[in-house]
């Protein structure tokens, strides 16, 4: 039995449901739903005053095409015209930025529902992450289901959760290496790419689980294209440049470019939530079992975000929005390019209400939160409180 319902409600999940003894617990969250209410009527009346449209923007339709140029042709420049190191390193890197910008803003927004009302342009969009070396099918359980339903909940969000590697949550257990993490971590996020194409993708998939979570085993269609991403992805990254290059050369390309896609999207992640000013709410043990956290769903996603650069229009196209990562989280269906927007409704609202909204004024002052929370969570446990 997986231990999750699928994310295809537009409302995520309250609990997730578990039934194995090491599953994590069953949990719920509190208090009424007004703030979520009265931040829907808002918007609604956004876009109703505007007339725009909440997805099947034209923007993200040129973007799209302008992101893909730039892969394609990086790819193409390094596959037929470019063979001297020092052309080739700084062109991988340019493939690795691209292959990260497909991330942020065609398959992050597919993979949500977020990009059209026709869900086989969403399916499509999605699948960009397949070409990449990923799993749609893992992503959607894993961020949509998973980390979009109990951000920073230790045990529940899988995002924070680095093995051994690093303490990201103030609940996980501090080894003494953790001490060092402030720097070592920046260069072990560019290795979380090539671990998620070479080992976790078929480790999560033959193991019906990503963390402590059971999920479902892909079957029929979602087992087809699984094992055709993988062909595809790996006929692009070795097999078709091996016929034409020697295989020290098309490795050289494939860790640079992996390296600097996984530095930058880990990196964006952790700027949202993995920062001094976003919260790590613990639930508490109920009557009757499993766990309750002490707001509601929305209150939930706004106190364990925060924004960063979002006067910065340029990290913005760049990141697709994901500077605005409170109102992705409490519209993650309704396109990034509305985000600036929704922004001051949401922080509007926030007002009103009470609730805590963070934002960060630059993406150098995140990147310091990200590193001195790094440092924190890495000194020992007395010194870091
Ligand atoms: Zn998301």
């Amino acid at each position: 039995m997986p231990c999750s319902s699928h994310p295809t409600a537009t409302v995520p999940r309250a609990s997730v449901t578990c039934t194995g003894t090491d599953e994590p617990p069953r949990v719920k969250f509190s208090g009424s739903d007004r703030f979520i209410l009265e931040l829907r009527r808002r918007v609604d009346a956004y876009f109703e005053r505007t007339g725009r449209r909440r997805r099947d923007c034209p923007q993200m339709y040129f973007k799209t095409a302008t992101i893909l140029a730039w892969f394609i042709s990086a790819y193409l420049l390094l596959l037929f015209a470019v063979t001297s190191w020092w052309i080739v390193a700084p062109l991988a890197v340019v493939l690795g930025v691209s292959i990260a910008a497909i991330g942020f803003n065609i398959q992050h927004d597919g993979g949500h529902k977020a990009y059209s009302d026709h869900q086989w342009v969403n399916k499509l969009m999605a699948l960009t992450l397949d070409l990449m070396g990923g799993s749609s099918y893992l992503w959607d359980w894993k961020h949509n289901s998973i980390h979009h339903t109990f951000p920073n909940v230790e045990g529940q969000d899988d995002d924070i959760n680095l093995g051994f590697f690093g303490r990201l949550s103030p609940r996980q257990r501090r080894l003494k290496f953790h001490r060092f993490q402030g720097i070592y971590l920046w260069l072990l996020y560019g290795f979380l790419a090539i671990k998620w194409h070479l080992i976790d993708d078929f480790y999560q998939i033959s193991m019906g689980r990503i963390g402590k979570h059971k999920i479902p085993r892909p079957k029929g269609k979602d087992l087809a294209v699984f094992i055709a991403g993988k062909v595809v992805f790996s006929s692009l990254a070795f097999g078709i440049p091996m016929l034409l290059h020697p295989w020290y050369g098309v490795l050289f390309v494939y860790v640079i470019a992996a390296f600097v896609s996984g530095v930058v999207l880990s990196v964006v992640f952790q700027l949202a939530h993995c920062v001094g000013e976003a919260e790590f709410p613990v639930p508490v043990p109920v009557a009757g079992g499993g766990e309750r956290l002490q707001t509601d769903w929305a209150v939930h996603q706004v106190q364990t975000t925060v924004d960063f650069a979002r006067r910065n229009r340029v990290i913005c196209w760049f990141v697709g929005g994901l500077n605005f990562q409170i109102e992705h989280h409490l519209f993650h269906k309704i396109c990034h390019i509305h985000y600036p927007a929704l922004s001051k409704v949401v922080e509007e609202v926030c007002r009103e209400f009470g609730v805590r909204y963070h934002a960060r004024n630059s993406f150098f002052s995140a990147v310091a939160s990200h590193f001195y929370w790094l440092v924190r969570m890495g000194r020992p446990v007395e010194l870091a409180n």
